[in-house]
Formats: C-alpha cells, sequence, structure tokens
C-alpha cells in the first residue's frame, strides 16, 4: 500500500484517487472547488468516433476511454448507490447537405472496426432526424452512432467521492500548495495549475453553455445528443431542457461572469436549432478548460514527488475514467493498457 494527496479534485483528480482507493492505497484528495472547475460545466459527451482531430495518441486515450465508461459506471453506481447521469441514447451529427454526410458516413463508419462500442452507425435523412429529436429542426441530414453517450459531470464528481470515501480514502475541501507536500503528490489543478508549477505549460480555454427549457412540452422522450454545425452540440439536461454550446476563448483571466454577447450567440443558435417553440429559463455555465502543447493530455512525473495529469482539453470527462484507471496501474507498477509514455512528453 502506498501513500498518496491529490491536489484537484476535477475528473482527473477525482478518477485518479477513486482507482488508488479502490486498489488499496491510502488517498487523500485536496480540492477547492474553483469557480470555473471544468467538470461540472461540462456538457458531458462521450462521443469521440465522431470527431476529426488526427492526433492518434489522443484517439487512442479518447477510444479507450469510452470503451471503459459503461463497465466503470455500472460498478461505480452499484459501489456508491448513487446515480451519475449516464446514459447512452446515441448521438445525431448534422451536416449541411447530404454530400457532406456521405463523407462524413464514410469517415466516421470506418472506425468501427477498431470500436465495436460505437454500436451501429447510419444516416439518417431530415425525416429521421427530426423523428429521432422531435423539437431539432428538419434542415440538416444526420449520421447517428448508436454508442454515443452523455454523462453528468457534477453527478459523477459527487459518486467518485463517496467512492472514495467508501474504499477509506478522504476528500478534504481546501486549497493546498503541493510544494509543502514531502510524499507522493498527483496535481490535478485544472486550469489553476500554473499558479504552482509551469510545467507542463497549461494555458486555459473560457468556455460558455447556454442552458434552456423549451415551452413546447408535447414531446418529452429521452434525446440522443447532437453534434450540430461547426463546434455546435446540443445536450438533454431534463425533460424538455437542454444546453447548447459552446464556446471557446483563449484567456489568461480566470473570470466566469458570462458575457452577454456570447449569451445572444449561443440563444440565436438554439432559435436555428429548435425554430418551432419558444425559448425560456436561460442560464449561462462558465467553465475553464484546460490545454497543454499540442493539446495533448500530460499524465508523468513532473519533479521527483509530483505526477501531473492536466490538459484534458475538450474531452476530459471521456478520457478522465481511463486516465484514473491507467494512473493507478502504473503507480503500482502494473501493465497498463495504454503506453503512458506517449503522453508524458516533457
Ligand atoms: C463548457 C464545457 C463543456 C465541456 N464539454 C465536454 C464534453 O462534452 N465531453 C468531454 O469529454 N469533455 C468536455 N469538457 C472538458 C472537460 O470538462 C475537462 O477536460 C475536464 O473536466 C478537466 O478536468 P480537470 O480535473 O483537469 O480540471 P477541473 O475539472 O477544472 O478540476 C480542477 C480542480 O482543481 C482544483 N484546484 C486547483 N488548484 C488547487 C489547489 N492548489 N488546491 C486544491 N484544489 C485545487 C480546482 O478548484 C478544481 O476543482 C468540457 C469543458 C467545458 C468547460
Amino acid at each position: 500500500m502506498s501513500t498518496y494527496t491529490v491536489i484537484g479534485g476535477g475528473i482527473a483528480g477525482a478518477s485518479i484517487a477513486y482507482h488508488l482507493a479502490k486498489t488499496g492505497n491510502s488517498v487523500t484528495v485536496f480540492d477547492r472547488s474553483d469557480n470555473g472547475q471544468a467538470t461540472s460545466a461540462s456538457a458531458g459527451i462521450i462521443c469521440p468516433w465522431v470527431s476529426q482531430r488526427r492526433n492518434k495518441k489522443w484517439y487512442r486515450l479518447v477510444q479507450e476511454g469510452a470503451r471503459y465508461y459503461p463497465d466503470f459506471i455500472q460498478e461505480l453506481e452499484e459501489t456508491t448507490k448513487q446515480a451519475t447521469g449516464y446514459k447512452r441514447s446515441g448521438a445525431i451529427c448534422l451536416f449541411k447537405d447530404e454530400r457532406i454526410q456521405q463523407l462524413a458516413y464514410e469517415r466516421i463508419s470506418a472506425k468501427q472496426d477498431g470500436s465495436p462500442e460505437m454500436g451501429d452507425v447510419r444516416k439518417l435523412t431530415k425525416a429521421e432526424v427530426k423523428e429521432m429529436h422531435p423539437h431539432l429542426t428538419d434542415s440538416y441530414p444526420a449520421v447517428f452512432v448508436e454508442g454515443g453517450g452523455q454523462i453528468r459531470g457534477e453527478s459523477l464528481l459527487s459518486a467518485l467521492k463517496e467512492g472514495i470515501h467508501l474504499h477509506g480514502g478522504k476528500w478534504i475541501q481546501q486549497d493546498l500548495n503541493p510544494e509543502e507536500e514531502k510524499g507522493t503528490v498527483i496535481y490535478t489543478a485544472g486550469a489553476w495549475a500554473g499558479e504552482y508549477y509551469d510545467v507542463p505549460l497549461v494555458r486555459h480555454q473560457r468556455a460558455e453553455l447556454l442552458h434552456l427549457k423549451l415551452e413546447d412540452e408535447s414531446h418529452s422522450k429521452e434525446t440522443p445528443v447532437v453534434m450540430g454545425l461547426g463546434p455546435m452540440y446540443i445536450v438533454g439536461t431534463d425533460s424538455n431542457q437542454f444546453a447548447i454550446g459552446t464556446t471557446h476563448e483563449d484567456t489568461e483571466d480566470f473570470s466566469i461572469a458570462p458575457s452577454r454577447e456570447n449569451q445572444q450567440y449561443l440563444y440565436n443558435e438554439a432559435k436555428r436549432y429548435f425554430p418551432e417553440t419558444t425559448i425560456r429559463n436561460q442560464f449561462m455555465a462558465v467553465g475553464l478548460r484546460p490545454f497543454t502543447r499540442d493539446s495533448l493530455p500530460y499524465i508523468g512525473w513532473t519533479d521527483d514527488h509530483v505526477f501531473a495529469v492536466n490538459g484534458l482539453g475538450s474531452s476530459g470527462l471521456t478520457a478522465g475514467p481511463v486516465i484514473g484507471r491507467e494512473v493507478a496501474a502504473y503507480l503500482a507498477g502494473k501493465d497498463t493498457v495504454l503506453n503512458l509514455d506517449d503522453y508524458a512528453y516533457l
């Protein structure tokens, strides 16, 4: 058994702490719940196969992340008796026209061989899109990915916290300076990591989501995640309630006050995707997404007693659980599924 201090209780720190505690280690998490914590603001989409990003190390990480999710959630929910909001209702990926839809279908379905967890992949006509998601515009054809899913960041953190307690770990709501710790520190401070270390260099992006309720309540069935045109996506948050986003703003500022301009922009986008109903009850959620060089997560030692995990970027909820599993195995000297040297690139 080893002893670890985890600094930062977003998905990175909470998942690593959970897996370390589960495998018999002594773990204490220190988290100060900064406003702007990425994990609780996140949209929580788990659908890495549709991304056009070509970085192979990144893809291996998120592909393995999506593969691990169902077993991980089943075990976590059974252990803690807490719901995480995880659902696999599929993903509708919209495209401008049928020519682009066909190209995307070929690109996405080509990934099925290595990823059976994607499930069925098929083209949807505009009418089929409307049938599957009645509130949505019928302006665009789509590709449907059956294995696409969604998690609620805040509920996942709450279940992980409970899991850590049940496995004998501690969670302390407090700021901690990693330089003052003598034992092994796992440093998972997200956007705030630069307060104590500039290696790996972490920058952040402000990301805003508009939460809304639709007035038309005639369709309340569970709907798939929607990957819209460009960077836009829509997730269901409750009956007839959705969040649409996101904005990407490189900044050095840590303020999380929502911007009126972004709210108006996201509202206009919401009108475009939900043209037939009135949009009510709007509020904005703002989170700070941490990035490193090349936008590839960093996972590795930065000092003789500090192991850093950061830069989970736009896919941290997808990768977070498997990073926890892999880091716990690596620190115990056991075999890992991923080659963690790929992410220790200093
Ligand atoms: C709006 C938005 C939408 C997103 N959508 C998706 C999505 O659909 N799918 C997906 O996979 N990913 C998504 N992401 C990305 C994902 O949320 C992030 O990659 C991930 O949450 C980062 O986790 P983290 O643990 O590294 O950082 P965080 O969640 O930010 O956690 C860092 C924690 O460290 C704490 N901390 C920092 N310094 C100290 C200290 N000295 N002492 C104690 N505590 C400290 C902070 O208070 C904070 O709680 C989204 C992110 C945002 C913002």
